[in-house]
């Protein structure tokens, strides 16, 4: 596809016009940042939230899972840390009015340096051909570190200026790298504010005794406050995790980039409880752990890279994000934090509640170390959706719109045809979706040439179309067609639920 921007503008109308994914309350002109996912795009989301729920859960036997409720206790939110310190720096500009993270502003600059690090290693790679080492180019080109040295020395300013609390060094910062607002150009800023992120809401019929609430930034707190519940009535053993997936929310200043930043959004995330002590060894285990998972649905490694993270959130000794190649860059895909014992301690403080584990080998109880992974279900969505958007051009020069997501999480698996829309064509083929549908999302479609069909299912990502003919009345034989390779074989009617089997288990890819 030709340039990024233009992909990217691709997916977004792509993602509408197959009916995976529409605006919120869209006939009243939408709503900033939020979206609705549409029959394909439901069907996507829940295969991506259980391809990860059994990877977790099932596959681990220290594991399980929860559904707590998004509306908390509001002292949860000021023992978390939420409430004072769950801020984003913002700035405005002057001229244009327009409100900007501050930090994004100067991630975007550095972002900008690290295009400039690409230019060189695509030009060296010219030069070199085949003998093109990059590591060693990346690690010796005097132009290349220089970039490098530049983006290291910005981001270590910003890490110190923003945990110390001094914005005024993050507005002095962005002046200096003269930074200027991306959409009017002019470089007249504000002060930088710190602003807090999360929506407020009222419980209780009347004002005057209504509680004050929050709507929940983040899924962990919900595992943190059930942490004795699940130990004692699960009899669970350090070390052990807790999983969850739901809504949160965040009154994100810049929300942009479709569902790359919503402010409703999904989050899947899995607290895991150890020793004092070890949380080195789990933070390693599961960052390696959870890149494997990405890895295992084919979209590419060279896709996925770690970013150890320079500042660290106030209850962090480690952090580390997986960052994905989206359409626009390179950007965080999922967390992997090591939270130590803050938040455990601090229920215990705000609630004078123990939450510890008596540990039988050590004779001792403590407050258990936490290691949380934490991924957007949104996030993973659009990477996936994007990097299976594909254009082909075929043998003959035409092209093709291909959806090439892994069949596991494709949202209807089978489109099943009858050739013709006569000769008892169509019965035969309701008669195998009626046997398919126990096992399998399909449908039926008798609209159109039947070349047309297939390349209706190939733009809405259906991994296989099964079509009834003449011979199916004298055989019980259809042909199948493979999406990516478009591939048709025979088969006989009675082997077409193993195949999709094959195709589609689990065991195939989560292994
Ligand atoms: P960012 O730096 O992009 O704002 P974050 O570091 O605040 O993200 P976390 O608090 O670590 O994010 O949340 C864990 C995961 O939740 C992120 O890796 C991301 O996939 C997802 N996420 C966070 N905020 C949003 C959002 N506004 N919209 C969609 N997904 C989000």
């Amino acid at each position: 596809m030709a340039n990024n921007e233009d992909h990217f503008k691709k997916v977004i109308s792509h993602a509408k016009e197959y009916g995976y994914i529409f605006g919120s309350s869209e006939i009243y002109d939408g709503l900033s940042a939020v979206y609705d996912y549409a029959q394909n795009g439901a069907e996507l989301k829940k295969n991506i939230r259980e391809y990860w729920w059994r990877s977790m859960v099932y596959m681990h036997q220290n594991i399980v899972g929860i559904d707590a409720a998004i509306l908390m206790h509001p002292t949860t939110w000021k023992a978390s840390g939420h409430v004072d310190a769950f801020n984003d720096p913002l700035i405005d500009n002057k001229d244009s009015k327009k409100r900007y993270r501050a930090d994004v502003l100067i991630e975007d600059y550095c972002a900008k340096i690290e295009t400039k690090i690409e230019k060189e290693v695509k030009k060296a790679q010219k030069r070199f051909g085949d003998a093109f080492n990059k590591e060693e180019f990346i690690s010796t080109n005097p132009r290349v570190l220089g970039y490098q040295e530049k983006i290291n020395v910005i981001l270590q300013r910003m890490g110190k200026s923003l945990e110390n609390e001094d914005l005024a060094d993050v507005k002095a910062l962005i002046e200096e790298l003269e930074i200027a607002d991306p959409i009017s150009g002019s470089k007249n800023w504000t002060d930088v504010k710190q602003f807090n992120l999360m929506f407020g809401t009222k419980l209780g019929a009347s004002a005057e005794t209504a509680t004050d609430l929050y709507l929940r930034p983040e899924t962990a707190q919900g595992i943190f406050v059930n942490f004795a519940n699940v130990q004692k009535t699960g009899r669970m053993k350090i070390p052990f995790g807790i999983a969850q997936t739901g809504k949160a929310f965040r009154n994100e200043i810049v929300a942009r980039q479709f569902i790359f930043r919503m402010r409703e959004f999904e989050q899947m995330e899995m607290q895991f409880f150890v020793r004092p002590g070890e949380e080195m060894k789990w933070y390693e285990y599961w960052k390696e752990t959870r890149l494997n998972w990405h890895k295992s649905l084919g979209m590419g490694a060279e896709n996925y890279r770690f970013h150890d993270h320079e500042k660290l959130a106030h209850y962090a000794n480690a952090a580390a994000d997986i960052e994905f190649k989206f359409p626009f860059g390179f950007k965080e895909l999922e967390g992997i934090h090591s939270r130590t014992d803050f938040d455990l301690k601090a229920h215990e403080e705000h609630s004078g509640k123990k939450l510890q584990f008596f540990d039988p080998q050590m004779n001792e109880s403590y407050v258990p170390y936490v290691v949380e992974t934490s991924i957007g279900l949104d996030r993973m969505f659009l990477a996936i959706f994007s990097k299976s958007l594909q254009e082909e051009t075929l043998g003959d020069g035409s092209t093709r719109t291909v959806l090439k997501l892994p069949s596991i999480l494709a949202p209807v698996k089978a489109a099943v045809f009858p050739l013709v829309k006569k000769d008892g064509l169509p019965e035969v083929a309701r008669k195998i979706i009626e046997n398919l549908q126990w096992d399998f999302n399909v449908i039926y479609d008798e609209k159109d040439a039947v070349g047309k069909r297939y390349r209706r299912q190939d733009a809405a990502g259906t991994p296989f179309c099964i079509t009834v003919d003449h011979q199916t009345l004298e055989d019980q034989t259809v042909t199948i067609r493979h999406r990516d390779t478009m591939e048709q074989e025979r088969i006989p009617i009675s082997g077409i639920s193993e195949k999709m089997k094959d195709s589609i288990s689990y065991q195939k890819w989560l292994a």
